[in-house]
């Protein structure tokens, strides 16, 4: 059993949030401190507010447009994006002073962020491997896309979600057309699933591949809360998801 990590609520208390109406201390780069590299209009920094201890948290901003959204970006603006995010991530994954890295991104009310201007966060943990609590199978699924460059499935035994979308990069694949699948399934959530969904996440992770996730977010089952009892869609419902994102709006498969 992996120990918790500890969050700090001082530290917390004092972050802004965008449903407060705090300003936005994205919008302002010119107040930002610690940067570690600029690109475009991206910036990637440290953290403010390092909540995790034991962590060397990094933020990256990926526009100056703050009410943008990674379903919007151009394809050349998406791609930038996500090259420079895996570029960092793998950086930091090469520094021994980590045991595993985490990278991911929140959109939405639901999914845990508090700032609504698009970033990500890619943080660096000392002594934790996040690894241990994913398996193999939580990527395993029916697939719904596949090129040259990934595999596209839904989760048949999700980590928590009850209907979690990954993407795998092939060893030999192109990271744009891994970002481009990855888009495409986002759009999917915010304007095609089931039932509406404004808020997701997205996970990437090192395994012998890499993976994103794609979780749409809802208020959390009191079941998985209370009980770690995962729910996934039933047939019917995983029937429905698949015909549309293989159909002529998404896939064309
Ligand atoms: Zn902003």
């Amino acid at each position: 059993m992996t120990n918790p990590i500890q969050f700090d609520l001082c530290i917390g208390r004092k972050k802004p949030y965008s449903k407060n109406h705090d300003a936005c201390p994205f919008c302002t780069p010119e107040k930002l401190t610690n940067i570690l590299e600029k690109r475009g209009e991206m910036i990637w920094l440290m953290n403010k507010y390092p909540v995790f201890s034991d962590t060397w948290p990094t933020v990256l901003i990926e526009t100056d447009r703050h009410k943008s959204e990674l379903s919007e970006y151009s394809p050349g603006q998406l791609h930038e994006v996500v090259s420079f995010g895996l570029e960092k991530w793998h950086q930091m994954e090469k520094d021994r002073r980590f045991k595993s890295v985490i990278y991911f991104r929140n959109f939405g009310p639901r999914s845990g962020g508090s700032i609504r201007h698009p970033h990500s966060q890619i943080i660096g943990m000392y002594h934790y491997d996040y690894t241990d609590n994913i398996r193999d199978e939580n990527f395993w699924g029916p697939v719904f896309h596949e090129d040259r460059s990934c595999i596209a499935t839904l989760s048949d035994y999700p980590i928590c979600g009850m209907a979690e979308f990954n993407v795998m990069l092939k060893p030999d694949g192109t990271t744009d057309t891994f970002a481009d699948t990855m888009q495409t399934i986002v759009k999917f959530v915010l304007h095609d699933f089931p039932i509406p969904c404004d808020s997701y996440n997205l996970f990437f992770y090192r395994l012998k591949n890499i993976y994103v996730k794609i979780f749409p977010r809802y208020i959390a089952s009191p079941l998985y809360l209370g009980y770690k009892i995962t729910q996934v869609v039933n047939a019917e419902s995983r029937h429905v998801i698949l015909k549309k994102l293989k159909s002529q709006s998404y896939f064309d498969e």
